[in-house]
């Protein structure tokens, strides 16, 4: 199954969510640039990323709030060089 849309396709809202906030730690993202929520297609059925969605996504806003994506960014340049 691929989607028309020619998105990645995540089989649950979960893996999205997980992909969404990978994104963001390994591509250094500031939290308004980059994928900001999740959404399921009318295409396909799955889930995609969206970076044009008004609203930011639950879980990586409380990874923003809590201060805990910033830590997985400096932890993740880290173990880079
Ligand atoms: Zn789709």
């Amino acid at each position: 199954m691929s989607c028309p849309s020619h998105k990645y396709e995540y089989m649950s809202k979960e893996l999205a969510e997980t992909a969404l906030i990978d994104q963001h730690i390994y591509k250094n993202f500031l939290p308004h640039e980059g994928p900001q929520n999740v959404y399921e297609c009318e295409l396909c059925g799955g889930w995609h990323l969206t970076s044009k969605s008004v609203s930011r996504n639950e879980q990586l806003q409380e990874m923003i709030d809590s201060g805990e994506l910033k830590r997985k960014q400096t932890a993740n340049r880290w173990e880079r060089f």
